[in-house]
């Protein structure tokens, strides 16, 4: 399968920050891998157009459950499409802490994704709690079970573990523990969804920057990465696009 780098900008930046689009992409105008940017909602139709015709794909950083409707502030996967957007982040770890979002709401987001023909990149991943207590097993398995929905496909769902922990600090897990997970998470995906989900593309997340990116690149069943700081400077990302 082709890796994935994925970018998310989260609550970073104004159409200034388009520039860095375009160096990255004059940059990088036919990568080996696939290269996905997740800009907040408000900068989604200026950077898809940017990236018309491009290797570059955009996506969002959440969606609502239903595709119109009195929910202000909220916007739908078929608001994503139409702004452009390809992808569309869902369950992530910042969402699960500042909006209290559920593995059962996760689902009901990740159904509506892929109703409306987006790919949902469903996030996972344990808390340094949890990784001390030795459940990040149990953790991952339990969100990857509750939030995924029945019939994803390669072509519709990417998987992104995210320890909470990692994210942000600088501070990642080991290779080992990385693999663990990802060796994990395989068997889980295979188990429900058979053969195909070889072929299901699951990022590592969390710290990742252009001088651990070849390392963590190189983990059996990392099929790519769901970058936060280091998307938003075309340099770094354009060094981890390069690394896969
Ligand atoms: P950082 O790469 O800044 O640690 O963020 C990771 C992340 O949360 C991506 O979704």
């Amino acid at each position: 399968m082709r890796k994935l780098a994925a970018g998310n900008w989260k609550m970073n930046g104004t159409a200034a920050a388009l520039t860095e689009v375009q160096a990255l992409l004059g940059a990088h105008p036919a990568p080996a891998c696939e290269m996905l940017l997740c800009p907040p909602a408000t900068l989604t139709a200026r950077m898809a157009e940017l990236a018309r015709g491009t290797a570059l794909r955009v996506g969002g950083q959440d969606c609502h459950a239903k595709p119109s409707g009195a929910h202000t502030g909220d916007i739908s996967a078929e608001m994503l499409l139409d702004a452009g957007a390809t992808h569309v982040i869902l369950g992530h770890s910042e969402r699960r802490a500042d909006h209290g979002e559920t593995d059962a709401e996760v689902l009901a987001k990740a159904e509506a994704a892929m109703a409306a023909g987006l790919v949902a990149v469903v996030c996972l991943g344990e808390t340094e709690a949890e990784r001390d207590a030795g459940q990040t097993l149990d953790v991952v398995g339990r969100q990857l079970a509750g939030s995924v929905p029945e019939g994803s496909t390669p072509a519709t769902l990417v998987i992104a573990y995210e320890p909470v922990w990692a994210i942000g600090t600088g501070r990642t897990p080991t290779l080992e523990e990385i693999a663990e997970v990802h060796r994990f998470l395989r068997g889980r995906l295979i188990a429900r969804f058979g053969q195909p989900a070889n072929e299901m593309r699951l990022l590592y997340g969390g710290s990742v920057k252009p001088a651990n990116a070849d390392d963590i690149f190189a983990v059996p069943h990392v099929d790519g990465a769901l970058v936060g700081g280091a998307s938003l400077k075309a340099a770094d990302f354009g060094a981890i696009v390069a690394a896969l």
